[in-house]
């Protein structure tokens, strides 16, 4: 009998969860989500590899003919997103300011390597 009167309730109730992706759900705009170097900005020094908590950026060299004049080591950060955790701590150590942010979460892709590489180089071409 107790099951019923559960059962009947539960009839009547808003529902708890909702329909993803057809609904969506409501993101904070500061929260942070993905984020990339622009290169027009980076000076290749590092730093944010360096402090990356979980390791999740490494310093690539850039294409000879695509090394802007500022970045005289020709080295650009690449994140790893599905190693990052989001702490923002390569945003805010960046010396010039160089990271664009977003409040992107839906990152899932059928790729088993998500980064910023490509994100980032096509801040030169911009
Ligand atoms: S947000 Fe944090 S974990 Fe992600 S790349 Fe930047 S420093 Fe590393
Ligand atoms: S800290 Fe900023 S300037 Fe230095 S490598 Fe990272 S993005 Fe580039």
């Amino acid at each position: 009998m107790r099951i019923a009167g559960e059962v009947l309730r539960n009839l009547f109730r808003k529902p708890a969860t909702i329909q993803y992706p057809k609904q969506q759900t409501q993101i904070e705009p500061d929260a942070r989500g993905r984020h990339f170097a622009d290169l027009k900005k980076c000076i290749g020094c590092s730093l944010c590899a360096m402090d990356c908590p979980s390791k999740a950026i490494v310093m690539k060299k850039l294409p000879e003919d695509k090394k802007p004049p500022q970045n005289r080591r020709g080295l650009y950060p690449v994140i790893n997103y599905l190693n990052c955790i989001y702490c923002y701590r390569c945003v805010t150590i960046c010396p010039v300011k160089a990271y664009v942010t977003s409040s992107e979460y839906r990152l899932a892709t059928e790729s088993k390597v998500l980064t910023s590489e490509e994100l980032s180089l096509s801040t030169l071409s911009r």
